[in-house]
């Protein structure tokens, strides 16, 4: 990375690695944290000692880490809204693929494009995403500079981007080669469930992820349904499955996880596999909820997912953090089962270990510039007596007003940065108009199918 001058980044809340400071200060240089210290300790001769150092004061406003969102859809933004109301599998097969089965490259591009503009405006500065056509992605996230964990989903059937199962293993490793050294990217393999793969993509793209050091991310045992389906198709449920093809470990990352037998969460901690947390998404389509707490007493790594839009229908982690705590308590009938601080760690620590990245989702000193801040003058963050509890409890994504990643900031009290949002709007209208036309066309051929025949 180039030398750039100091910055200082002062604000009347700072969520430094050891917790709220008042008052705090964060100096960050070439990309890097170098500190966080109360605003006091800020030598008053800074500028005489480095006179290029710029100091900009947030004000009102809490400086936190970046969110990290670890299980996304990105392309499904232009599905928002499309499919609401319906349960997993009937969603997927009556609501989604149909329509997925339209999506061109472009569209695939601009739907990962408004997704990245939308958690970009949230505060999220790293994402993990399993799609087709990730390259896509890539080409939409490296244009705005966000940081991401990508993956081309591996699915058992022909997809637009492979035909056979050797095509999406050999797809997936030429990804995870391409991409191996780049600064803010990286691929994963990704199969999509135990019962939509076959046994030889699950083996070797664990293997692959062992080989290039990367996190293997599954759909695991996000419903009571998957699990009868993973029973009928293998004699196991999904956990166990997994287990007993040796694709549990610590590079594990099993997305939802609500359908868990005690037995399983054992097995789960046992093997150091880490789970994603979509509450929202599981929710909407009454999957179940998740025994978050459950998994934290075994000592599970829980991080926060929004899942795409299709099925939540934000892209907001504010909203998961606060569901994740909600949802806990009343799971256990506890109103302790999930502390406020626990619920930011899964959206930052806790995610940045799950995708195995190489920082802590900390604002500690050596760590990446990866931040957001959140106005707190908005009347429903006053006062301000912990921004922990107003992140989980109080703020939602639209409260964030500047997202930094790698020290270059990417949004900024409403503008971006590194996107045309008025020509990105413009396209997704656009798409808006195809889709709609898509589903005419879909309901037309429903209409006629089902229509009886004439009886001459
Ligand atoms: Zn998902």
């Amino acid at each position: 990375m180039n030398h750039t001058p100091p910055l200082f980044l002062t604000a009347r809340w700072v969520i430094g690695p050891d917790g709220p400071m008042e008052n705090g200060c964060v100096h960050i240089e070439d990309g890097r944290i170098l500190g966080v210290c109360p605003r006091h300790e800020v030598p008053a001769t800074l500028f005489e000692d480095a006179p290029n150092a710029e100091h900009r004061d947030l004000g009102e406003a809490c400086i936190m880490p970046g969110l990290i969102n670890a299980h996304c859809h990105a392309p499904m933004a232009i599905l928002r809204g499309v499919a609401d109301d319906m349960e997993l599998l009937t969603w997927l097969e009556k609501g989604v693929w149909p329509l997925e089965k339209e999506f061109t490259r472009e569209m695939t591009f601009l739907g990962a494009m408004l997704a990245c503009a939308e958690m970009i405006a949230s505060g999220i500065t790293c994402f993990a995403d399993m799609y087709v056509w990730s390259g896509e992605i890539a080409r939409a996230v490296e244009a705005v500079g966000l940081r991401a964990v990508l993956s081309e989903g591996l699915l058992g059937f022909p997809t637009r981007t492979y035909g056979s199962v050797e095509e999406s293993l050999a797809l997936c490793r030429s990804f995870m080669e391409e991409f191996k050294n780049h600064p803010l990217i990286r691929f994963a393999p990704a199969p999509h469930t135990a019962f939509t793969t076959v046994s030889k993509q699950l083996v070797e793209s664990y293997a692959m992820a062992g080989e290039f050091d990367a996190p293997w991310l599954i759909h695991a045992a996000e419903t009571a349904s998957e699990n009868a389906r993973v029973q009928e198709l293998h004699g196991q449920r999904t956990i166990p499955f997994l287990d007993s093809l040796g694709c549990l470990g610590e590079r594990s990352v099993l997305v939802h996880a609500v359908d868990l037998t005690d037995e399983e969460i054992e097995i789960i901690a046992a093997r150091g596999a880490k789970v994603v947390h979509c509450p929202r998404s599981n929710w909407k389509l009454a999957s179940g909820m998740a025994p978050v707490h459950g998994l934290a007493e075994a000592g599970v790594t829980v991080a926060l997912g929004t899942d795409g839009a299709a099925s939540n229908n934000t892209l907001d982690i504010f909203g998961e953090m606060r569901a994740a705590a909600l949802g806990a308590k009343v799971r256990e009938m506890d109103p302790t089962a999930l502390h406020a601080p626990q619920a930011l760690a899964m959206a930052t620590q806790n995610g940045a270990a799950t995708l195995r990245l190489p920082f802590s989702g900390t604002l500690a000193p050596g760590q990446p510039a990866d931040l957001c801040v959140l106005n707190l003058a908005a009347p429903h963050l006053q006062p301000c007596h912990d921004p922990v509890s107003h992140a989980v409890y109080a703020a939602q994504g639209s409260d964030v007003c500047l997202t930094m990643v790698a020290g270059h900031v990417i949004y900024d009290h409403g503008a971006f940065l590194t996107l045309d949002y008025p020509a990105l709007l413009d396209a997704g209208q656009e798409i808006a108009a195809h889709m709609r036309e898509i589903m005419d066309r879909q309901e037309r051929q429903r209409c006629e199918d089902t229509r009886p025949q004439d009886s001459d």
